[in-house]
């Protein structure tokens, strides 16, 4: 990313405002020190050459109160002269040694007073001491010569004086006015540096302050969406500092919350499709459709264990299989299964290099695949292999791909349950045929299609011959056991496509489909003369009696048009039989149109 303010670490933002102003700051402050530090100086210098003035005046001063006592003493030669003048030259020196001091830092001044130091003490020397002495011996001497000399000399130590007065009033007004100069510079930086300190403050802060709002603006903005549950708003990365971090961390977090909530909703909507499904191969289907939809596989195949367990078949396929396998698609050995040995799920991550599943049931070359089990109430009812390219099965995949398993176990579950259920409340309990209810449905549902189809059905109605007189005399439980018989009889004498109900007590009925009335007496016939010779066990040694059947034939539409026409068209007929003696086939008469 490219490198710009926005791209600063928020630390580096904060630092960008504060660091020039505070270096602007720390200028400001210097300068003012410098400042007061060198008008204290300039004070301080100011002072000392007002100072050096004084002291050179009062130096003028005993100086020349030395001159006048010496000229005194020439003319009166009094003792109190001299007193005078040595008081003046001690006081004229202390003046000077001051002096030196003062004008110590200034080398010039220092050389000036020096050269005054020198011009007193030749004064005193070379002047006042020898004239002094010359007056007490009372030599000879031109007075008017030596005033005048020590008049010369006072002249050029006064002129020295002034001209070093001079330089320290010329220095302390112009040190003056440097200070001032000084003073006023420094108010002018001082305004100007507090001018662009406010300006780059302002600049800066507004600057950062949008490069930080901006983006938390944004971020809030986002949080409140997700808040309100809408999972859209991705961050772009605009930025390379922490807002880019959490961006692409709130980005991240949104997309797997919009990714799960995606999952869960189709888990629902299978959840919800799966249990309205009403046949197992609508549950595959489903099933199918729905793992192909969230996974994208490259094959699924549903197993579905057989009744008696003894193999697993393979019942659905997203992708049909070879021929070879499909003419017989089962695992022979269950246990073969890993999935189904070990109730558990597992996944081969790449095939080439993982252990397979024993099973070796078309299993992939190359990718991944993943098998669960189909557990429904802790059975397990057959099992699920998925194949993908590439390494699919992620510990969250796999619990994912667990719910919708677990769905579509529990949905078959319930169908099994439900048809045998439906199956137990059609089927008779005794005879294991099903029972009157069942075979009305089934023949009017017979007679509609055999109708659109123009099609024949076939209907035999049976009833014992004088089993009321045989269960009064064997028994009521010998009774049941030949109505158990019966039922086989009649059971192996037909089709797999026809269907034989118990009607009523000792009263059974078979419907023939595509069946003309022909064909059908001679089914009839060959079920009466299989019940002249079925052998029924008998409790005693004694066997039992050789039973018979009566048998009335009918067919659709040629004797009725409805179930209940039907019906009483056989119950004559076999009532025909009853009457022609029993033991017989009767074929009902085709009823006169005409007379009906
Ligand atoms: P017919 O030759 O005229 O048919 O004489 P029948 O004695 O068989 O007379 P019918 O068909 O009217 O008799 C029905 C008898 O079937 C009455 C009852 O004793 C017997 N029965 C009906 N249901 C059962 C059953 O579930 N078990 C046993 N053991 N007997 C039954
Ligand atoms: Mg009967
Ligand atoms: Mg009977």
């Amino acid at each position: 990313m490219a490198f710009t303010i926005r791209n600063l670490k928020i630390r580096d933002q904060i630092l960008l405002v504060t660091l020039p102003p505070l270096f602007v700051l720390l200028c400001a402050v210097a300068l003012f020190f410098y400042a007061y530090w060198s008008a204290i100086n300039t004070e301080r210098a100011a002072l000392r050459s007002k100072e050096s003035v004084v002291r050179g005046e009062s130096f003028l001063r005993h100086a020349t109160e030395a001159s006048m006592s010496v000229r005194g003493y020439v003319f009166n030669r009094r003792q109190d002269s001299l007193t005078a003048y040595d008081k003046a030259v001690k006081e004229g020196e202390e003046e000077l040694l001051a002096l030196v001091q003062l004008d110590a830092a200034d080398s010039g001044e220092l050389q000036e007073v020096i050269r005054i130091r020198a011009e007193f003490d030749q004064l005193q020397s070379q002047w006042a001491v020898p004239t002094i002495d010359k007056t007490r011996s009372g030599v000879d001497f031109n007075k008017e010569a030596a005033l005048s000399e020590g008049q010369t000399r006072m002249a050029d130590i006064r002129s020295h004086v002034m001209k070093l007065r001079n330089e320290d009033e010329g220095q302390n007004v112009a040190e003056m006015l440097s200070a001032e100069k000084v003073i006023k510079r420094m108010l002018v930086v001082g305004v100007t540096l507090a001018a662009v300190l406010a300006g780059i403050l302002i600049f800066l802060t507004s600057v950062v302050t949008r490069l930080i709002v901006a983006p938390v603006l944004q971020l809030i903005r986002a949080s409140e969406q997700v808040g309100r549950g809408d999972f859209s708003p991705e961050l772009p990365p605009v930025v390379d500092n922490e807002f880019g971090v959490l961006s692409r961390s709130f980005s991240q977090m949104t997309s797997a919350l919009r990714r799960e909530r995606e999952e869960i909703a189709s888990l629902n909507h299978f959840s919800e499709a799966v249990t309205q499904c009403t046949s197992e191969v609508e549950v595959y289907d489903l099933l199918l459709h729905s793992l192909r939809e969230r996974f994208q596989p490259r094959q699924v195949i549903i197993f579905k264990l057989n009744a008696t367990e003894n193999y697993l078949e393979a019942a659905s396929t997203l992708v049909p299989m070879p021929k070879e396998q499909s003419a017989w698609p089962v695992i022979e050995e269950p246990h073969n299964c890993k999935a189904v040995r070990t109730g558990r799920s597992f996944a081969v991550n790449d095939v080439q290099i993982e252990p397979l599943c024993p099973s070796n049931f078309l299993l992939p070359t190359e990718g991944s695949y993943y098998c669960g089990p189909l557990i429904a109430g802790g059975i397990i009812i057959g099992a699920v292999r998925m194949e993908a390219a590439g390494e699919l099965w992620t510990p969250e995949r796999q619990r994912l791909l667990e719910s919708y398993l677990n769905g579509a176990a529990s949905a078959l579950s319930n169908i099994r349950l439900l048809d045998r259920m439906k199956q137990q409340a059609n089927i008779d309990v005794l005879t294991g045929l099903y029972n009157r209810r069942f075979l009305e449905d089934y023949a009017r549902k017979l007679f509609a299609i055999a109708r659109r189809r123009a099609q024949p059905v076939g209907v035999i109605m049976l009833d014992l011959d004088h089993f009321k007189s045989f269960n009064d005399i064997y028994g009521h439980e010998i009774g049941d056991r030949v109505l158990r018989h019966f039922a086989k009889t009649v059971t192996n004498c037909m089709r797999e496509t026809n269907l034989a109900a118990r009607y009523g007590g000792e009263e059974f009925v078979v419907v023939l489909p595509d069946t003309g009335v022909q064909a059908c007496m001679l089914v009839a016939e060959r079920i009466r003369k299989a019940v002249m010779t079925m052998v029924v066990p008998s409790n005693t040694e004694k066997p039992l009696p050789q039973l018979t059947v009566s048998i009335g034939v009918v067919a659709f539409p040629e004797h009725g048009q409805t179930l209940e026409e039907i019906i009483q068209a056989s119950d004559k007929a076999l009532y025909d039989s009853k009457r022609g003696g029993r033991n017989r086939v009767t074929m009902a008469a085709v009823p006169d149109v005409a007379a009906g």
